[in-house]
């Protein structure tokens, strides 16, 4: 059985319902501060509460026979990590530690963990690969960067298997469209360009026009949920193999877009216009990443199987369907 911490949130609840697609038993932890009942798969045991409950943990390490872990619960908006960094090292690494104890103390010994390309701060270098210096520009990284060494140390120290992904930019949505990306407030680019396009703002905020990129804006490399989730997949069967155990692995399409690209291929894809509104470029913003994402695809055999068109594709039908996310339902 896998337990997946944080499994109502965006990137968990797709997880979910592939794990059970793919014939394993699912609990699910959440405290639902950002995720939503709603995207919880109906197979998946629901536990409502928070990783740092350790009378929880307890109770669900003793009742499941839990094998593997993967852990996404965290906050995870840049601006806010500015403005509230106690939150930040509060939930995801103390949130993390109290999982580890209580991993250690039920013998658990498989995790993944749900990492980001903002450790690498910003690098300035075309493809990002897994040894290039880790130098996170904001606490949302650093919060990250903290957690992998935690990983590792505890690895070290004790019996622990791992996989960290360190995720490039998802979006997209599940192809069946019943569950989507939902986030309240809403900061990503493609969810609030599409809401733009829906009508339901005047403008499409454009942070920052100067960056030193072919237009000013910046590029980031956008991952379909979908291929993300399939890495986690491929994670769970690397914990059995010797190559991939301990492993740090970027995911991400190898391709990067700028803001204004993106809402180009928005417009094309949903036949809208944009009313773009210039700003101040957003604290913590790094102008380039785009991923290598050579070392997963040679050592898990992961290949993202999606564009840039079918995120937003998918991303449209989902928002057009649930304008109001999972509230519409
Ligand atoms: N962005 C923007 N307008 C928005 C949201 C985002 O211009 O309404 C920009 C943001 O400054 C960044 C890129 O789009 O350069 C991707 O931001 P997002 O929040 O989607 O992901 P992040 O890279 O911060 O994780």
């Amino acid at each position: 059985m896998i337990l997946v911490v944080g499994g109502a949130g965006y990137i968990g609840s797709h997880t979910v319902k592939s794990l059970l697609d793919h014939k394993y038993d699912v609990v699910v932890l959440d405290n639902l501060s950002t995720g939503h009942i709603e995207a919880v798969d109906k197979r998946a045991i629901f536990t409502k509460g928070d990783m740092k409950d350790t009378n929880l943990l307890t109770n669900i390490f003793e009742n499941y026979s839990i094998s593997n872990v993967i852990h996404f619960a965290a906050n995870c908006y840049v601006g806010e990590s500015i403005t509230e960094p106690l939150k930040y090292y509060e939930n995801n690494v103390a949130g993390t530690i109290s999982l580890l104890k209580m991993m250690r103390k039920h013998q658990i010994t498989n995790l993944i963990f749900s990492s980001t390309c903002a450790v690498y701060g910003n690098p300035n270098i075309e493809k990002i690969n897994e040894s290039t210096l880790t130098a996170p520009i904001n606490p949302y990284g650093h919060s990250k960067l903290m957690i992998e060494q935690i990983i590792k140390d505890f690895s070290i120290a004790y019996r622990l298997n791992y996989i960290i992904l360190r995720y490039f930019n998802a979006a997209g949505a599940d192809h069946f469209g019943r569950i989507g990306e939902d986030h309240q407030p809403e900061t990503h680019l493609i969810p609030n360009i599409l809401f733009h396009l829906l009508g339901r703002s005047e403008h499409i905020s454009v942070f920052g026009d100067d960056y030193d990129t072919v237009d000013g804006t910046c590029i980031r490399d956008y991952i379909h949920v979908t291929d993300l989730v399939n890495a986690h997949i491929l994670a769970l069967e690397g914990l059995k193999k010797e190559k991939a155990i301990n492993k740090i692995y970027n995911v991400g399409n190898e391709e990067g877009f700028t803001v204004k690209e993106v809402i180009n291929k928005c417009e094309k894809v949903t036949g809208k216009e944009a009313t773009i509104l210039y700003k101040q470029k957003r604290k913590g913003d790094p102008s380039k990443l785009i991923s290598s994402s050579e070392k997963i695809s040679k050592e898990l055999g992961w290949e993202p199987k999606y564009s840039l068109e079918d995120m937003i594709e998918t991303a449209w039908k989902w928002f057009s369907r649930f304008p109001k996310g999972y509230k519409s339902k």
